[in-house]
């Protein structure tokens, strides 16, 4: 009877493995039609000094409106979208769009705030990114100045001098540049003073329990000051609560982004909570 079970058992796991497999196909499949279906929207999360309360920039953030599985995230598609090789026209859907967007901004609203574009580690990769970034700019006719990139520090690690080429032609066409996810990487420090990069972002792990444990508190404290004197900008991901906002305010971290202000909604949404005067420009 034992042994009955474990084949049982073993042909349940493969039933259930099987349908994964399945399931995933599907699913790669379903990626392959989104963008020629237009079931991709950019969601937009503020970024606000805390000082004034002034919105100063807003990430784009993907999502994919699936039509049987509903809003799926990032976090679900983009692994699957590097697998396959789609995530290069994807990204440049999400680039693309977001600048007609903040352009429109500018155009239709008067409002002016940089727009934050996160990108992929293979897009990074692609020989002709510069150019890329370059067409979309003329095309959307947003001036450089408000394109912020975000690559992480494992893109940033990959091919120093690779690395650093590519951020000068980016420096050199007027984009501003973010590391995202700061603090995550395990990676030498050496390379904020090599790369032409402007902004730190801290990665939201530090901030979870920033009021309760005294080590993430350090962590951050030591990034903020290290900041500034390399001259370097920084923002705060994940800011939930008030009392971690107030804990960030008495180390002088002035610009966060978080649900505590806001989560990352359509543009539309955004729109009107800027009319609302719920979030100001
Ligand atoms: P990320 O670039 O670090 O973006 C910040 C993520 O943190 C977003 O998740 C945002 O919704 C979430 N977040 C912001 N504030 C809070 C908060 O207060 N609490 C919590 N718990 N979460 C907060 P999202 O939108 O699910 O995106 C996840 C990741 O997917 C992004 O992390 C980014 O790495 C990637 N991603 C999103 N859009 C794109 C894209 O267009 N291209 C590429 N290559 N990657 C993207
Ligand atoms: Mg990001
Ligand atoms: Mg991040
Ligand atoms: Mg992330």
């Amino acid at each position: 009877i034992a042994k009955d079970q474990g084949k049982n058992n073993f042909q349940l796991n493969r039933a259930g493995k099987n349908k994964q497999v399945f399931e995933y196909m599907e699913l790669e499949n379903d990626l392959r039609k989104a963008l020629e279906r237009e079931q991709f929207v950019v969601y937009y999360q503020p970024q606000i000094n805390i000082n004034t309360g002034f919105v100063i920039g807003v990430e784009a953030l993907v999502r994919w409106q699936h039509p049987e599985r509903g809003l799926v995230s990032p976090a679900q598609f983009i692994p699957l979208a590097e697998e396959t090789g789609l995530i290069a026209q994807i990204s440049e859907w999400v680039m693309r769009e977001a600048c007609r967007q903040a352009r429109q901004w500018q155009v239709e609203k008067s409002q002016y705030f940089k727009v934050s574009v996160n990108l992929s580690s293979s897009q990074f990769q692609q020989m002709d990114l510069v150019d890329k970034v370059r067409r979309i700019l003329q095309e959307t006719e947003l001036h450089p100045q408000y394109l912020d990139l975000e690559i992480t520090e494992s893109i940033a690690m990959h091919n120093i001098d690779f690395v650093i080429a590519k951020l000068k032609l980016l420096e050199l066409l007027g984009v501003h540049i973010s590391i995202d996810d700061f603090g995550t990487g395990f990676s030498s420090l050496s390379y904020l003073k090599k790369f032409p990069i402007h902004t730190l972002k801290i990665d939201r792990s530090f901030i979870q329990d920033i009021t309760t444990d005294p080590d993430d508190a350090s962590i951050v404290t030591a990034i903020r000051w290290m900041a500034r004197s390399l001259n370097l900008d920084v923002v705060v991901e994940g800011v939930e609560t008030h009392e971690q906002l107030e804990f960030l305010r008495t180390i002088d971290c002035d610009k966060v982004q978080g649900y505590f202000y806001c989560k990352p909604v359509p543009a539309r949404e955004f729109e009107r909570l800027v009319t609302l005067g719920e979030l100001m420009i």
